[in-house]
């Protein structure tokens, strides 16, 4: 991955704006506190709030109903958007992806995917990824840094303007996955404080019912999110029924292995509501994962452990440089079969998006690779 680190010049020049306080990661009751500060009256905040969080408004002088003196005063001491849109690819099949930049000059990248009867948002919760998968292209650019709730909530906002236009009711329902850049479990306070920022009836209105959040499996953060009572749904990446072989694929089953892994799903299963199910992905792999028989080990190994979960079957997208290839077909196909006819509730995901790789694995593929398909949009435009 060619990635260009943020000059010396990028950081001087958006440190100066650092001062001033980033508003979209805030709930309503902290914004009303912060107008508060300001010497305006709570309703100003709920205005604000609105204005930013419900209509996506991303410029203060855009907020018409706040008196012009308001929104002066909030351009110079606040921030109502810090990403912006690098650049912007549209798939033949409806999906877009955004590359998008922090104030500081990191990546951040989100996929945005129609669907007939909803529209699904993939966002990144880190800029880069500590972990070392290795059919995973972010794992490449280690980590830059953990993203913050503001920045969370804005890449949902920036998808949403895109598709449908700032202040305008998407038409259908949005499902959120934690599933692009980053270990969300890694950075566990910043995603909750989006997810409550963003479930609020006054604003985006996403609750967490909608929202899934896929970790590799960081076992003491599956054990905290067990606790947390307005929590999203959890999907657990296993791409190997063993650990031998898992602990080359996710060095990180080297820190949890397997056991205590499924024994934390284990404690997490018995918080599920009504009708919620585990998800367990499984990345396909040819020749690596996909034999009939580490079929028969996945479920056993989800039986030994009594887990009542799904599993979804990701065809691999193969992006260069990864050294993998993706099951064929008919081989996923009898994967998914000897799966069923051992009680595992199996699907396969059908890829979307990867003439643009915005298919899982592939995000942070080369920019360059891309700039012969279809950029509809100049960097910055939307953002
Ligand atoms: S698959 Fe997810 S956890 Fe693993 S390196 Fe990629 S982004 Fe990180």
């Amino acid at each position: 991955m060619a990635f260009r680190p943020p000059r010396a010049l990028d950081v001087k020049m958006t440190n100066a704006m650092d001062k001033r306080v980033e508003l979209t990661g805030l709930s309503q009751l902290e914004l009303i506190s912060y107008v508060e500060t300001l010497g305006e009256p709570a309703y100003r905040g709920r205005q604000l709030f609105a204005a930013l969080q419900h209509r996506r408004l991303r410029d203060f002088e855009a907020i018409s109903d706040l008196p012009k003196a308001l929104r002066t005063r909030l351009t110079e001491v606040a921030q109502a958007a810090t990403l912006k849109i690098e650049s912007q690819y549209t798939s033949g099949d409806g999906t877009r992806r955004y590359l998008m930049k922090t104030h500081d000059g990191l990546p951040v990248e989100t996929v945005f995917i129609p669907e007939e009867r909803r529209d699904t948002i993939c966002f990144s919760s880190q800029s880069g990824c500590p972990l070392q998968c290795t059919f995973c292209l972010t794992a490449q650019l280690g980590l830059l840094r953990s993203l913050t709730a503001g920045e969370i909530v804005e890449q949902i906002q920036i998808a949403l303007n895109d598709a449908y236009g700032a202040g305008v009711k998407p038409p259908r329902g949005t499902n959120l996955v934690a599933m692009g850049a980053g270990e969300p479990l890694l950075n566990l306070d910043s995603l909750l404080k989006a997810l409550r920022v963003m479930a609020d009836p006054q604003g985006l209105h996403i609750v967490p019912n909608r929202v899934t959040v896929s970790t590799a499996g960081v076992v003491p953060r599956i054990l905290d999110l067990a606790k947390t009572t307005d929590r999203p749904h959890l999907a657990i990446s296993l791409a190997a029924p063993t650990d031998e072989l898992r602990n080359e694929l996710m060095p990180i089953n080297k820190r949890w292995p397997l056991d205590e892994l499924l024994a934390a799903c284990k404690v997490f299963e018995k918080t599920l509501k009504p009708g919620e199910r585990l998800t367990f992905e499984y990345v396909m792999l040819d020749r690596v994962n996909d034999s009939d028989e580490q079929a028969r080990q996945l479920a056993n190994l989800l039986n030994r452990h009594n887990i009542k979960a799904k599993v979804n079957l990701i065809p691999h997208n193969p992006a260069d440089p990864l050294p993998y290839q993706p099951s064929s077909e008919a081989t996923v196909e009898r994967f998914k079969n000897i799966l069923e006819s051992k009680g595992i509730h199996t699907y396969v995901r059908r890829p979307r998006g990867r003439d643009i790789f915005a298919a899982c694995g592939q995000l942070a593929a080369r920019q360059g690779t891309l700039s012969n398909l279809s950029q509809t949009t100049p960097i910055g435009a939307i953002s």
